[in-house]
């Protein structure tokens, strides 16, 4: 036994690698099997990282690591599975922890900083709000969070990334209210943020620091918020709607969640997501998406933000539909606070 609940089987002699996997198999099997516990039926599963003496390493030491990674690889791909140690399963291992310890020394160095894109009303071409969007300034390049917000989100680094992001987004946000008092500040919420308990409490805290009221802060989550443990996440968002803090579904039509949910959430607000906005003009089953998405959002007295909106044609088929809330490289794409603090203190909202 190593410790915590991994187990280490050495085998002496074995015929051939498939005979490895079916053994692995059937102890996968054996210890999947549920057993009653308290009355509760328990099911625990395994996953299983193989190496192979001397073939893939050459010390005892050597042997249990690698076979410690091909069984983290083992978990990646999805539990109750088992690997074989391959040497590029090694350079991945330390690929990954190059990045994880090049993120966490980002984030100790302050070295993310917030990007805002504005969400536009398009009847006044006036910013109702900002979207907060990370970026990390890495030497001379911004990298964009497609690269690293994923990990974070693994190494639970996006938790206090986040909180520190917010700190940053609501010093801005109590500037530009001074000249735009209704302004709001968006802020996307990853899914294991919003397990957290300490989630609601930080919030509060946060916004008494700063003065400012529930309804200047909205939180996008996205479908994929819900697939743990949905009852508990219906809990924290009325908690969080309580509060007076607003909700939008981000992405949505994107995700897995069924209309179900939608009905039992406190949600203010329905993101269409760009790709059905992309493609209006082009594809009438997108279209048939917006439309529908507009009629239900309506209908569950929500509002709908048409966000990716990049061309004139988009807003005009949006501003047909009465869909008047736009976010979009047609109006801006999202900017360093400089530039926005530019913007609202010349009163306007678009890009030269
Ligand atoms: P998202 O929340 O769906 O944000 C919208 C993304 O679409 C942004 O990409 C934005 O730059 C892009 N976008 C907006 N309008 C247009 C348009 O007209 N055309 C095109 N082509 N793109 C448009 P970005 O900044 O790269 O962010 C990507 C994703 O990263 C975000 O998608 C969000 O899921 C995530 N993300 C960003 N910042 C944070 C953060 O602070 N926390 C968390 N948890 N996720 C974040
Ligand atoms: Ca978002
Ligand atoms: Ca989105």
């Amino acid at each position: 036994r190593l410790g915590g609940d991994e187990f280490v089987i050495l085998l002496e002699s074995y015929s051939s690698n498939s005979q490895l996997g079916r053994i692995a198999q059937k102890i996968i099997q054996v210890v999947g099997e549920p057993i009653e516990l308290s009355g509760h039926l328990i099911s625990v599963g395994a996953s299983i990282g193989i190496a192979l003496y001397p073939d893939d390493a050459a010390s005892s030491d050597e042997l249990l690591k690698n076979a410690d990674v091909a069984m983290y690889h083992a978990k990646q791909i999805g539990r109750n599975t088992f690997q074989f140690f391959t040497p590029r399963m090694n350079v991945e291992a330390s690929q990954r922890l190059f990045a994880e310890s090049q993120l966490k020394q980002a984030y100790e160095q302050g070295n993310f900083i917030n990007h805002y894109q504005p969400i536009v009303d398009s009847l006044s071409g006036k910013a109702k709000g900002v979207e907060l969007l990370l970026r990390w300034q890495r030497d001379d390049t911004l990298v964009m969070p497609g690269e690293f917000i994923c990990i974070a989100e693994e190494m639970a680094l996006i938790i206090p990334m986040t909180e520190q992001a917010l700190h940053r987004g609501l010093t801005d946000l109590k500037l530009w209210r001074k000249y735009r008092p209704d302004l709001f500040l968006s802020v996307n919420l990853s899914a294991i943020h919003f397990s957290q308990d300490s989630l609601i409490p930080m919030l509060k805290e946060k916004l008494k620091q700063f003065d400012l009221p529930a309804n200047s802060l909205k939180l996008e989550v996205t479908e994929s918020t819900l697939i743990k443990d949905p009852e508990k996440v219906i809990q924290k968002m009325r908690s969080l709607a309580k509060l007076g803090v607003t909700l939008a579904l981000d992405d949505f039509g994107t995700g897995y969640s069924s209309l179900q949910y939608l009905k039992q959430l406190p949600l203010d607000i329905l993101k269409i997501d760009r790709s059905f906005i992309s493609g209006i003009g082009i594809d009438s089953a997108d279209e048939a998406i917006v439309e529908a998405t507009l009629v239900l959002a309506n209908k569950l007295c929500m509002n709908c933000i048409a966000e990716g909106v990049e061309t004139k044609e988009q807003l005009d088929y949006l501003s047909a539909r009465e869909c008047y809330v736009i976010q979009g490289y047609l109006y801006s794409k999202p900017v360093c606070a400089e530039i926005i603090t530019q913007f609202i203190i010349d009163d306007k909202m678009e890009l030269p």
